[in-house]
């Protein structure tokens, strides 16, 4: 089976056969550019140790830093994470940050630790990397199971490290420590602003529109939150346990304030209740929670969702990828030839790193911006970056998926070409 990099990387194919881009682009897209894998150290609160396994890739840095988030989830490993990283990439050229990607992770339960093992691993994790990130090196944020709460730790051990105050060097970080209004709704708040995108160009209204979320955590949450507030129907929602439906609508708000006020674990970061406890819905199953009847399935939890063994039986009319690479290779021409519209992660999803490219800029400068601000240039961002993909899909008769990442490939082949590499090593002249 086809690793998660070889499945992302499959994506470069059909657009280096659509754009004259050089072959040394795709080359140089198709390795990361540094990998480290190290050893966490982590002692218990009984005094026993454990040794944790930590990961950060920086894949390409042609347009600026390496960005990315850093994940806590016993899955991480070096392909995930080199995969991240590679959608990282692409993600930050479609929404046009001078960034490039990067992706960092822990391979752990982070809900089977007490709220001070936690800090003493997201502090090891900073001490294994400090070497090799910083505000204009690498810059690490939040990812699965990681928050703003964890961003505080994170940058403070670094600023410890670095003997400086570096509020630049981290994001997604809580507003108090140099966070940006809007940070934590941005991503869902972005991919909504995709969907609003497509329903416009389509002629529907909202409320014509019924939706489900697979994944309710912070991305899920927001979007389907905003999503009823725009007047779509949330018709279903899911987590890693299960998922609920009723056809009469969902209210976000109240799922999330019943889940979290049960069951919270050590940690008091994370809850382990699960959306399928709510008494009064049809309880689905994870499998058919994605082959449910409704117009819009949002993927917002994890990769490898719809794939070839499941694709076929989904009867969704649009997907909206909101988690990183929910949709694998073989799946795209399966859902393409059964007219679904797929809305792609790496434009869907960008608007977590664009708020977070704000608060880089808002934590060098010093000066804050309000909510308004943020989500006026977060809308700018987000409907900007849509109409170019879908013009230039459109222009080259291409899956909205292809169109995004020709855009970001175009985009970092010209800054490779501006810095002279590619004439300078080009036909051997
Ligand atoms: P999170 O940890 O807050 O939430 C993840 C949610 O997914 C939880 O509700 C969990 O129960 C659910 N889940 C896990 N496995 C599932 C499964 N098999 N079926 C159904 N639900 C499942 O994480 P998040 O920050 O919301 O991130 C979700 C996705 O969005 C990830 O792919 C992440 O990389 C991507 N993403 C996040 C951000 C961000 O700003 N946080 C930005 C861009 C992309």
């Amino acid at each position: 089976m086809a690793t998660i990099f070889e499945n992302a990387l499959g994506r470069l194919e059909p657009v280096a056969r659509m754009l004259e881009v050089s072959p040394e682009v795709i080359a140089r897209l198709s390795r990361p550019a540094l990998t480290a894998r190290f050893s966490i150290p982590l002692r218990m609160d009984d005094g026993s140790l454990q040794m944790f396994q930590g990961y950060r890739v920086q894949y390409d840095t042609t347009r600026g830093p390496a960005k990315g988030g850093v994940r806590f989830h016993p899955a991480v490993d070096l392909d995930e994470v080199t995969s991240l990283a590679f959608w990282m990439t692409i993600k930050c050229a479609v929404a046009r940050l001078p960034f490039g990607g990067a992706k960092g992770g822990i391979a752990v339960d982070p809900r089977q630790l007490s709220r001070m093992e936690l800090e003493r691993l997201a502090r090891g994790y900073v001490r294994a990397v400090s070497d090799f990130i910083g505000p204009d090196r690498d810059i690490p944020a939040p990812d699965v199971n990681t928050n703003a709460t964890i961003m505080g730790w994170m940058a403070d051990e670094y600023g410890q490290i670095a003997r400086v105050y570096a509020p630049d060097a981290f994001t997604g970080k809580p507003i108090e420590l140099g966070g940006s209004a809007g940070r934590e709704a941005a991503t869902g708040r972005g991919a909504l602003r995709v969907l609003r995108y497509l329903l416009s160009q389509q002629g529907k209204r909202e409320n014509e529109v019924t939706v489900a979320v697979q994944g309710f955590g912070n991305v899920g949450y927001h979007f389907a939150r905003l999503a009823r507030d725009a007047g779509n129907k949330i018709i279903g929602v899911a987590d890693s346990k299960g998922g609920i439906r009723s056809q009469e609508g969902l209210d976000p708000d109240l799922i999330m304030r019943h889940k979290q006020s049960r069951r919270e674990l050590k940690a008091m970061l994370y809850c382990d209740a699960s959306v399928c406890e709510e008494a009064d819905h049809e309880v689905l199953s994870p499998e058919a929670f994605l082959e449910q009847d409704v117009d819009v399935l949002v993927l917002a939890a994890l990769e490898g969702q719809i794939t070839k063994q499941n694709a076929a039986r989904v009867r969704a009319r649009t997907i909206l990828e909101i988690a990183n690479g929910p949709v694998s290779l073989d799946a795209d021409p399966i859902l393409r030839d059964a007219g679904i519209t797929v809305l792609p992660d790496v434009l869907c999803n960008a608007g977590g790193v664009t708020v977070s490219y704000f608060e880089w800029v808002q934590s060098r400068t010093g000066f804050y911006w309000d909510d308004t601000q943020v989500e006026a240039r977060l809308t700018n961002t987000m409907v900007g970056q849509a109409e170019q993909v879908f013009a230039l899909s459109e222009t080259h008769g291409t899956d909205l998926r292809t169109g995004a990442y020709a855009l970001a490939v175009k985009r970092i082949a010209e800054a490779m070409t501006a810095k002279g590499t590619v004439e300078f090593f080009g036909n051997g002249k």
